[in-house]
Parts: C-alpha cells; sequence; structure tokens
C-alpha cells in the first residue's frame, strides 16, 4: 500500500501519543511480516524482518537479503513526540467554583492554538503489579477557554502564561478526582496506579481541506507525517546494496536526551546487535559506519504567505513543491554536500522534485534529530522533510500530493538503485 493523504490523517487519528504512535507502527510492521523483539531477549541470527520498542521509541529493520555483516545501512529517522500539554502530577485545582485539571506545556507548544477546543486524555498508566497500560479518551472532557476580549489587558497582544492560563476545566465541582476518572476507564483501581504518562490531543479529527482537497490539516504533522513517510519507505523498500533501517525517537521536541531519546545509546546499540545477529563483530560494525547514510525526516517551513518576510527570499518552499533538503551553516541541520548529493539522487531516481531549504540568517533556527544521531553513531547524515506551516500548533498544515513524494524520496533513499 503507498503512501497517501487519506493514510496519514488515519495515521494521525491513530496515534495521540507517542506511546500509541508505536503501537500504530508496530501493528503495520507485524501484518506486514516483521517480528517484535525484546531489548531483554537474545535476538535471532536468522535473517528476517525485525522491529524492537523502547517506550515511546521503535527501530525496524529488513535483514532479509543482507548477505554479510558488512553491508551499510540506510536509516530513515523520525521523531514520534509532539508538543502539547501534559498532566501534572498533582492535577485537581478548584477555582472559583470550577474543577480544574492542571496542565504544563511539552516542549515548544503554540499555546494560543490549545485553546477553546475539545481536548482528549491519552498516555500511560504505570500500575502497582508493574504493568504500563495505555489509555486513551476520545471525549472532550478538558477545554482551555479563551479570556473574553472585553477582560483583556491589551488585546493587541495577549500573553499566554504557561503556568498560571493553560489548566483545563473539566467540571463544576461534582467531578470525582481527575486520575480516579482515568484509572476507572482503564478498568483499574485508582490507588493501583503508581505513576502516569498523561496528556492531551486534539479531538478533531484529520481530514484534507481547501478547494480541491489539496491540502492536509492534522495535529501532530510534525512529526507524524515523516513517521508515516517513513514507515511507508521502509514498507517499500528493497534491501540489497544497503540493509535498510527506521528509528523513531521519542523526546525530541525537549532536546532528545533521556533513555530513549535521539542522544540515547538506542541506535547505536540496535545496530550492533543487529551486527552481531548476522555473525559479525564490532569491527564489522565500524567497518560498515562510516559506509552508511542517515536521513532524519522532520518537518520543514514552507513560505507563509501572510508572513513571506520570515522566510529566506531566495529560498521559497512550496507547498505541495515536494520533499525539503534542510542546510544551516552552523549545523542546526547535519546535511553537508555529500549528504545532500545523495539525497537529490533519491529525490531523482523516486522521480519527485527536491526544494532546498535555509533559514532566515537574522532568526534563530530549530534543530531535530539529524546532528546528535549524526554525532552519537558517526554515520554521514542529511536533515530532510516535508513542508508544512502553523509548526507546533495544536492544529498544522501540509499539502496532500507531499505525502506520496515525501514517502517515495525515503523509499529510494533506503534502496537506491
Ligand atoms: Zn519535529
Amino acid at each position: 500500500m503507498a503512501a497517501t493523504a487519506t493514510g496519514l490523517c488515519e495515521f494521525v487519528d491513530a496515534s495521540p501519543s507517542p506511546f500509541h504512535t508505536c503501537v500504530t507502527v508496530a501493528e503495520r510492521l507485524r501484518s506486514a511480516g516483521y517480528t517484535e523483539l525484546a531489548e531483554t531477549d537474545r535476538w535471532p541470527r536468522a535473517a528476517g524482518r525485525y522491529f524492537t520498542v523502547r517506550a515511546g521509541s521503535l527501530v525496524a529493520w529488513d535483514a532479509t537479503s543482507a548477505g554479510t555483516p558488512t553491508v551499510p545501512f540506510r536509516i530513515v529517522g523520525a521523531h514520534t513526540d509532539s508538543p502539547n500539554l501534559r498532566v501534572k502530577q498533582h492535577p485537581d485545582r478548584q477555582v472559583a467554583g470550577w474543577q480544574l485539571v492542571a496542565l504544563a506545556p511539552y516542549g515548544g507548544a503554540w499555546l494560543n492554538s490549545w485553546l477553546d477546543r475539545g481536548l482528549g486524555i491519552s498516555g500511560r498508566l504505570s500500575v502497582r503489579d508493574g504493568s504500563h497500560r495505555l489509555i486513551r479518551i476520545d471525549e472532550p472532557l478538558l477545554r482551555i477557554p479563551q479570556l473574553a476580549i472585553h477582560l483583556a489587558e491589551d488585546r493587541a497582544a495577549v500573553k499566554i502564561d504557561p503556568q498560571r492560563h493553560v489548566n483545563a476545566v473539566w467540571g463544576d465541582g461534582r467531578a470525582p478526582g481527575f486520575l480516579s476518572h482515568v484509572a476507572q476507564h482503564a478498568g483499574i483501581r485508582p490507588a493501583e496506579v503508581l505513576g502516569f504518562d498523561l496528556m492531551t490531543h486534539d479531538l478533531a479529527p484529520s481530514r484534507l481541506t481547501g478547494v480541491g482537497e489539496r491540502f492536509v490539516s492534522a495535529p501532530r504533522l510534525d512529526n507524524q507525517a515523516s513517521c508515516y513517510a517513513g514507515l511507508e519507505a521502509l514498507l517499500a523498500a528493497r534491501p540489497g546494496a544497503f540493509l535498510p533501517v527506521l528509528v523513531l525517537f521519542d523526546h525530541e521536541e525537549v532536546g532528545s536526551t533521556s533513555d530513549h531519546g535521539a542522544q540515547s545509546d538506542l541506535l547505536p546499540t540496535v545496530l550492533e546487535r543487529i551486527t552481531l545477529a548476522a555473525g559479525g563483530d564490532r569491527e564489522d560494525l565500524l567497518r560498515r559506519l562510516p559506509a552508511s547514510t542517515l536521513a532524519s525526516a522532520d518537518m520543514a517551513h514552507a513560505t507563509h504567505p501572510n508572513y513571506p518576510d520570515r522566510h529566506e527570499p531566495a529560498h521559497q518552499i512550496a507547498i505541495n513543491g515536494g520533499p525539503v533538503l534542510k542546510v544551516q551553516p552552523n549545523l542546526r541541520y547535519a546535511t553537508d554536500g555529500r549528504t545532500a548529493a545523495t539525497f537529490a539522487l533519491a529525490c531523482e531516481q523516486a522521480g519527485v522534485a527536491l526544494q532546498r531549504y535555509e533559514h532566515r540568517a537574522d532568526l534563530p533556527c530549530g534543530s531535530t534529530i539529524g546532528p546528535m544521531s549524526a554525532a552519537r553513531t558517526g554515520i554521514p547524515t542529511v536533515d530532510v522533510g516535508a513542508p508544512q506551516l502553523a509548526m507546533h500548533s495544536a492544529r498544522e498544515l501540509m499539502g496532500a500530493d507531499d505525502v506520496a513524494a515525501y514517502a517515495a524520496a525515503l523509499t529510494a533513499f533506503l534502496s537506491p538503485e
């Protein structure tokens, strides 16, 4: 099944949290013949298609026809997390008769976009018996009402304070404790829940928009559009001269430093174990790394029609104009000339146009998993993406045609001819 804009909408709607993204990807992988390996097990020596999950991160690889343990890797990396609002440890508040759920921003959430929306709850409950339960409540339980315009001190510049202004109303005094409600929804006695990672999600379904349905309006396009395109690319890639790998990291939006973010040992460990399982040794691993290439796939800024001055004038990025190569001279992106050439060849092979992005030199530039994966593994890396608007909003916008073009370019990158 090829990547489509509708397929992306289904993927996003199935994946409100990083944990759910991993489940969505794992289900697709299993139905395509992939076998899940636990990191705590001894891994099989047999050739095959495999994946492993570490909390909100996942690595999958196709080792069906990798004859020797020195075949170089082609790796597509993306991230499973998106900025959102997360539930505080003591969530219950009462103010002026309202029952509130205390929330805190995760990553660079664009706070204004989270107001006046029906918000659901998703994430993970950690239970006394040592198990973890995924939870998802797709009901508009929470809502963060905006201040009335008549009460604003300064209508031209409404400031949203992350401590005081993003708590959600959910009851009028009759509601139970928030965590009790969530536990009951999961069929667990509240006292059994000893830890949780709970977050909010926009409940409006993803959909095609604009005249002729030329756009995708969805939450979490950054970076689930890349997870989806990377997954479709892995499933379409044909291993041969390279061994295709997909790595999806959690925690990119908060700097990637964790036991399973891009700064962790997850990718180096898995690459070493793939080598060992193929009968190779550490010397084989160290030989294959410099011959490998990693494409760090994260979303890119399309030129905004209402703010064209925020963009580098000679590097305009068109929506539905094809995948984007991201270059930044101070290495906020990992791309250099040689890895740019590798990706340009992949786009040529896929028959899609390539757009080249440079950030304005007078604006601070975001970063992504590219530079840290490159530093962690020593693998030459290219930063790429698909164009979108409204990055880090609760609701983002990309081109419908760009979904298939992005996946096609990543497929060609994973299995060059
Ligand atoms: Zn991103």
